[in-house]
């Protein structure tokens, strides 16, 4: 009997289109649809999606694995009444994702390191006002969440001279770091950090995990940047730690709520510069090639660990 994917990006139709093209290409032995296509729901083996209500996912009872075409699975599996026996993996797709939140944050870190701001606000008062950069390697950086994003990220700020930290929950041994794990760790993690950057998943534990009191614990005028998932921030503390000069900036791409609501003080505090949730973006050629692979090796009967959402943990 034929296999059966179901691809719906809820963002884009156009992108559904691509991703029905290309894994039509990768498993061509396989029958590839979209939502229009569907004639019977137990015919359905498999979903590609970026996020599905329970609802929808109880219409399909044969289902043998989500695929989500995000790294953040926080929206799908903080629903209630879906079969969370269903294997669910997330998007790992070095080429596309990992390479845009590099890029990223690579961007914002260089950003206040070499002060652009600065030049732009001297450029715009027509002041020739000299100041001496310091180097890479006298600054840290700090890594919250270090797993397949985070790493990839602290690899390549390492590889440009910082001094770099990383925090997880389980102990690692990234040799381009040093490495911190556990809530017993955190301050210790936290403390020297000129810039922090959070890579960490929306999890109950993870969720105002940046308060006043470890905002404190940064170097002095060290800089944010929040490209994980904006639970992880009591805003009220962050702006606090602005305000009085604690922390020099923050570049902030996911929030409580989003699109960030129009009052929010975010948007015109003079130290945040505020991106909307673009960091990185899941790119249908390439991740196609994770889809495929995670489906060819199920339909193997191997059961694929990279990428498996663990619902206990929550990431
Ligand atoms: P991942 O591989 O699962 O990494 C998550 C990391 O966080 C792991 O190192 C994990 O530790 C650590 N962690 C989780 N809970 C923790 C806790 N309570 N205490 C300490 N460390 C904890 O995920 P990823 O692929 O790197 O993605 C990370 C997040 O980035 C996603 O969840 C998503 O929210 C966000 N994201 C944002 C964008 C954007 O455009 N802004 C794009 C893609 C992804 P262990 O290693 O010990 O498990």
């Amino acid at each position: 009997m034929t296999i059966t994917i179901l691809v719906y990006d809820n963002e884009s139709k156009d992108n559904t289109l691509l991703y029905q093209d290309y894994l039509k290409k990768l498993l061509p032995h396989m029958t590839v649809i979209t939502w229009n296509d569907i004639t019977d729901c137990k015919n359905i083996d498999y979903i590609v999606t970026g996020f599905i209500s329970a609802e929808n996912i109880n219409k399909f009872p044969n289902l043998k694995a989500i695929i989500s075409l995000w790294a953040g699975i926080n929206y799908l599996i903080s629903q209630d009444g879906w079969n969370k026996n269903i294997p669910l993996y997330r998007m790992i797709d070095d080429k596309g994702l990992t390479a845009g939140m590099r890029e990223y944050v690579i961007a914002h870190v260089l950003y206040y390191h070499n002060q652009i701001g600065r030049s732009i606000n001297a450029q715009n008062h027509k002041k020739w006002q000299s100041y001496r950069p310091v180097l890479a390697r006298h600054k840290t950086v700090g890594i919250m969440g270090a797993g397949v994003l985070g790493r990839d990220v602290g690899y390549h700020l390492a590889q440009l001279g910082f001094f770099m930290k990383c925090w997880t929950r389980t102990q690692r041994d990234d040799n381009f770091a040093d490495n911190f794990y556990g809530d017993d760790q955190l301050l210790q993690f936290l403390q020297g950090c000129d810039y922090l950057v959070n890579l960490l998943p929306a999890t109950k534990e993870t969720n105002g995990i940046l308060n006043k009191e470890r905002l404190y614990m940064l170097a002095k005028n060290a800089v944010i940047i929040n490209s994980g998932r904006g639970n992880v921030i009591v805003d009220e503390d962050l702006i606090t730690a602005l305000d009085d000069g604690h922390l020099q900036a923050a570049s902030l791409d996911v929030f409580h709520e989003e699109p960030l609501p129009r009052h929010h003080p975010f948007w015109s505090h003079p130290c945040i510069i505020v991106t909307p949730h673009i960091a990185s973006i899941t790119n249908p050629d390439t991740a196609s090639h994770y889809i495929a692979d995670v489906i060819t090796q199920l339909q193997s009967g191997k059961s694929p660990k990279e990428g498996l959402v663990d619902f206990s943990k929550g990431y």
